[in-house]
């Protein structure tokens, strides 16, 4: 994340006649530009599916080595520290398929053809049957790594259902079921995730490094911030807590 557009700050939330709660997947893959942004994205709805037996995996694309406001910081004891964080939050939503970091340095992703073929080749050995990530279509999102990661979701399942691209891998083609994109430019889906809330909020504190400079845990509520959000969305939809989504499911 980055502070400037922190993902719990209040906005309006439109949502028409949206969808709610889509059959619990057998396995999903929730893909993040930084380490926290699935937690933040997605939390409350993979800690749900997770609990009800759905093989959930983590995939961070960049290094999380800005993440900080103090300049003394070693980047390479961020970058540890960072993962062993994103690794606690994925335990604590209860994932237990694979834990994955692309290693690309924070702020300087790109969605260039060979990050699409690193991410088609993880979406062919886990065979999601969702895939979720950032909107890549969110208008006046300013970071350009959580728009990179949105390309590489959406060019990389394109990739993977079909045989003909990266052949060289040597793995089975794998068409997803569907997309959800979180904080998205047109939300039309929502997850009921009242129970799940907690475990959100758990894993946002499993990331320390981030108290304050993303979650400004020093001088706010960050617990009632999040809740505030789940509930927004929730009202929004005519349910109770709710995490909002994109959903694609034409692919
Ligand atoms: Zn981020």
């Amino acid at each position: 994340m980055s502070a400037a557009q922190n993902p719990l700050t209040p906005e309006p939330v439109t949502l028409r006649n949206p969808t709610c709660n889509i059959e619990t997947p057998s396995r999903a893959l929730a893909i993040g530009a930084h380490p926290d942004d699935v937690d933040f994205g997605c939390g409350a709805t993979l800690a749900k599916w997770a609990q009800a037996g759905c093989e959930v995996s983590f995939l961070v694309c960049t290094d999380g080595s800005k993440g900080t406001w103090d300049s003394s910081t070693s980047r390479d004891e961020l970058i540890a520290t960072r993962q062993r964080e994103q690794r606690d939050a994925a335990n604590i939503i209860g994932a237990t398929g694979e834990v994955i970091f692309l290693g690309q340095t924070d702020g300087e992703l790109e969605s260039n053809l060979a990050l699409r073929a690193e991410v088609t080749h993880w979406i062919r050995l886990l065979k999601p049957t969702v895939v979720l990530g950032h909107d890549p279509w969110k208008r006046y999102r300013i970071h350009p790594d959580h728009r990179h990661a949105g390309w590489l979701v959406t060019d990389s399942v394109v990739a993977a259902r079909d045989a003909t691209f990266f052949p060289e891998q040597g793995l089975q083609h794998h068409r997803p079921d569907m997309i959800l994109l979180w904080e998205a430019d047109e939300p039309d889906h929502v997850e009921d995730v009242s129970g799940f809330a907690d475990r959100k909020y758990e894993a946002l504190q499993a990331h320390r490094s981030q108290h304050v400079s993303t979650m400004s845990t020093d001088t706010g509520d960050f617990r009632s911030a999040v809740m505030a959000k789940l509930e927004t969305v929730g009202k929004a939809a005519g349910i109770g807590l709710a995490e909002a989504f994109k959903l694609l499911d034409d692919l």
